[in-house]
C-alpha cells in the first residue's frame, strides 16, 4: 500500500525509530553526512528534494532539531513556533520552485498514513495536476 523500495525493512526501521524517537536518515542529511539537493535552508529548517519524487516538484521541509517531533501527532505547545515556520518555509519552497500558485503540502502521520521516516517532514508537491481525494 505504502510505496517503498523494501517495505518490510523500512517498516521495521520506521517502527524502531518511532518507538525510540532515535536518529533517522534525515539526521545524516542535516549533518550533511549524506548528500541531498537542498532547496532552502535557514537556522531552524532544511528543505531538500525527495529522493523518490512523486511530482515534478517534490521537496521535504524538516526541522533541523527534532525535539520529539517524530510526527505531527506528537506536537506539544512548545512546537507551535517551529510548526508555523515549517509551513511558511513550505510556501518559500513553492515560490522558489515556481509552483506557488498550485501546490500541495502533505504530512503523513503514522503507518496508516504511510509515514516512513520518523522525523517530522512536510512534503511540498507541485508541477502537475493533483487529484482529490489523495489515496
Ligand atoms: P513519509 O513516507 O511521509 O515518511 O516520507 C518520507 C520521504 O522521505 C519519502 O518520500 C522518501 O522518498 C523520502 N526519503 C527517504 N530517504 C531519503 C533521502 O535520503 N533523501 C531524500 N528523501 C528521502
Amino acid at each position: 500500500i505504502c510505496a517503498s523500495v523494501d517495505e518490510e525493512a523500512s517498516a521495521k526501521v520506521a517502527a524502531t525509530s518511532a518507538e525510540s524517537g532515535g536518529p533517522t536518515i534525515f539526521d545524516k542529511i542535516i549533518l550533511k553526512k549524506i548528500p541531498s539537493s537542498i532547496v532552502y535552508e535557514d537556522e531552524t529548517v532544511l528543505a531538500f528534494r525527495d529522493v523518490s519524487p512523486q511530482a515534478p516538484v517534490h521537496v521535504l521541509v524538516i526541522p533541523k532539531i527534532k525535539d520529539g517531533l517524530t510526527q505531527l501527532g506528537k506536537a506539544e505547545p512548545r512546537h507551535s513556533e517551529i510548526l508555523g515556520h515549517l509551513l511558511f518555509a513550505a510556501k518559500v519552497v513553492a515560490e522558489k520552485e515556481g509552483v506557488v500558485d498550485n501546490f500541495r503540502v502533505v504530512i503523513n502521520n503514522g503507518p496508516g498514513a504511510c509515514q516512513s521516516v520518523y522525523h517530522l517532514h512536510l512534503h511540498v508537491l507541485g508541477g502537475r495536476q493533483m487529484k482529490w481525494p489523495p489515496g
